[in-house]
């Protein structure tokens, strides 16, 4: 049996090798680094595969959340809205610009940003709303879309774990995570589902105005060359990444084919165990990309699993084992732990499995047994 990754990007490469080292030799031949004519390409092949009307690529998903922010204006003392169980850099941005995050419970079967929770804390200083679709699974839009047009918020989706999904509305349609609220941001980090082989970003819009401000920002808040209309950041898209996520995009689908194949797999082993809650899906199967697949333990040893893995050469994560609202750089006197019942109890039971594009059916066999046999 193949080593088992957490995530495996050499295998992946393999496969695709010949054409990403052609389209980066271009690029390096052309010595269009910067902004080059693969920056163009890739994004608007982004653009047609999400079936928005902008993709303004930047440097990484981190900065994608900023700017997405910068650009709709928000002002110090503005609170926004996030979920207590997320990677960090969703609240951190909010924080960076001198903004109020807001940080609430989550939902114990999705772990996505819990919509009761969200009306609870809007108030005449809320002007938007983070939802992040984690795991790879679209939080509840239509509603948090809702919501926001009653109480006039912006909506940004953190879309850096979920591209490539498709969220269902009630009446039938579907649209791409990403696309769906008035600004959308994603991450091409190397393990994400569609990574580069360094850092990028992307932001998302169908506002003809919101995206002429971003791509201003974007380049130091130029809109006519050497003159800077408004305080910007520098965050591009490094052409080299570009021509590989290019070649790479015309695979994201097939890839998120095959992480959902490896969870219906995991799923099928784990399902009847006692200990164990294989992951919820909401909607139908095109609405999860399983960026992570993530487990919950019930009253079993979470932590003497994840060492049981470790020890038998299976990598393995808690994603995330630190709510929020209990970081240091982001506590807040205010938060009261029954607001938070849901993220308190999940950082102590979930795990996530090795989860990329090239699990073989002897690894997912090999990595259930082991997990089972650990539980009894
Ligand atoms: C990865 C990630 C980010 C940040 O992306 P970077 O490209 O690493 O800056 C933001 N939000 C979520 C939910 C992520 O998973």
């Amino acid at each position: 049996m193949k080593k088992i990754e957490m995530v495996d990007l050499k295998g992946q490469y393999n496969h695709i090798k010949e054409q990403v080292n052609q389209s980066v030799l271009e690029t390096i031949e052309s010595t269009m680094f910067i902004n080059g004519p693969k920056v163009k390409s890739f994004q608007d092949h982004l653009e047609k595969y999400l079936d928005v009307k902008h993709v303004i690529p930047c440097a990484n998903g981190t900065d994608a959340l900023q700017i997405a922010l910068m650009g709709l204006g928000l002002k110090p003392g503005d609170e926004v809205i996030t979920a207590d169980f997320t990677f960090a850099a969703t609240v951190e941005v909010i924080s960076l610009l001198g903004l109020t995050p807001v940080l609430v419970d989550v939902d114990p079967k999705t772990f996505n940003i819990d919509l009761p929770a969200i009306e609870k804390v809007i108030g005449p200083k809320t002007k938007a709303i983070i939802p992040v679709h984690l795991f790879g699974q679209a939080a509840d839009m239509e509603e948090i879309l809702a919501l926001a047009n009653k109480y006039n918020l912006y909506v940004v989706e953190d879309n850096a774990q979920s591209i490539g999904a498709n969220y269902t509305f009630s009446d039938g349609s579907k649209k791409k995570t990403g696309t769906l609220g008035h600004v959308g941001t994603t991450s091409f980090f190397p393990s994400k589902n569609l990574g580069a082989y360094g850092d990028g970003g992307a932001i998302f819009t169908n506002d003809d105005q919101l995206a002429h401000t971003i791509r201003g920002m974007v380049n130091h808040g130029m809109y006519i060359r050497y003159q800077h209309d408004v305080v910007g950041v520098n965050s591009r898209l490094d052409s080299v990444q570009a021509a590989i996520l290019d070649i790479k995009l015309n695979y994201l689908d097939f890839y998120n084919e095959s992480r959902k194949a490896s969870a219906l797999k995991y799923n099928q082993r784990l399902a009847d165990h006692p200990n164990l809650i294989t992951p919820f899906r909401k909607g139908d199967c095109d609405t999860h990309v399983y960026h992570q697949y993530t487990l919950k333990v019930i009253d079993g040893d979470r932590d003497g699993l994840v060492q049981h893995l470790n020890e038998k050469g299976i990598p393995c994560g808690v994603y995330y084992p630190i709510p929020l609202h209990l970081q240091k750089a982001y506590t807040i006197d205010h938060y009261n732990a029954d607001d938070f019942k849901v993220t308190l109890e999940i950082v102590n039971q979930v795990i996530s499995l090795p989860m990329h594009t090239e699990l073989t059916d002897d690894q997912i066999d090999f990595i259930t047994d082991t997990v089972k046999s650990f539980l009894g």
